[in-house]
């Protein structure tokens, strides 16, 4: 994986680890490498655990109160896990990596993550880490869009609360032309 200036591939890919956690070594790897991460180390219960300090670790930045707490936290991860940047070609073109070579996955992925939120957070906005509106829906998501103002996790969870909010609304006489974007049928 290469992270691209704005780190979306790496916060993407720690959301996606957080909000459905891998629970064997095998699965770790395979999902690494469908996230496009070269893993070139054997994968075992150590990486699962590494993993998941740093997922915890994680979250608790997801869900910092303010910009400054968010900060402080993600570069507590960042000494923690990133090397100095250096130049490589081992996988053809040139690009960053931001940890010695041959660290096993656990290590790979804390220093992936953290240096790809920063990037994710520095480039398009402190705030664009989050979880899901829809009550129930614990999901957290990295705010790529275009307004900053992404609400939901998925589509699926933005129809649901469409439709509860439509409910609520029919229920205490809203009028439901109003919403025309919502079929009334079932
Ligand atoms: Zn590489
Ligand atoms: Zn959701």
């Amino acid at each position: 994986m290469h992270i691209n200036p704005y780190g979306a591939d790496p916060v993407n890919l720690a959301a996606d680890l957080a909000n459905r956690r891998p629970s064997t070594a095998a699965e770790l790897a395979e999902r690494c490498g469908a996230a496009g991460l070269v893993v070139q180390t054997a994968v075992g219960a150590a990486d699962l655990d590494r993993l998941a300090t740093t997922l915890d670790a994680w979250e608790k930045i997801v869900d910092a109160s303010d910009e400054h707490e968010r900060a402080a936290r993600l570069n507590r991860m960042l000494a923690g896990a990133a090397a100095y940047p250096r130049l490589t070609d081992h996988a053809g073109g040139w690009h960053l990596h931001y940890r010695d070579d041959g660290r096993p996955l656990g290590e790979v992925l804390t220093a992936l993550i953290a240096v790809g939120t920063a990037m994710h957070l520095s480039g398009r906005g402190m705030h664009r880490l989050r979880r899901c509106a829809v009550t129930g829906c614990a999901a957290v998501f990295a705010d790529t869009s275009r307004t900053g103002r992404q609400r939901y996790c998925a589509i699926r969870c933005a129809n649901r609360d469409a439709v509860r909010r439509h409910r609520s609304r029919a229920s205490t006489g809203g009028d439901r032309s109003a919403h025309p974007h919502l079929s009334t049928k079932r």
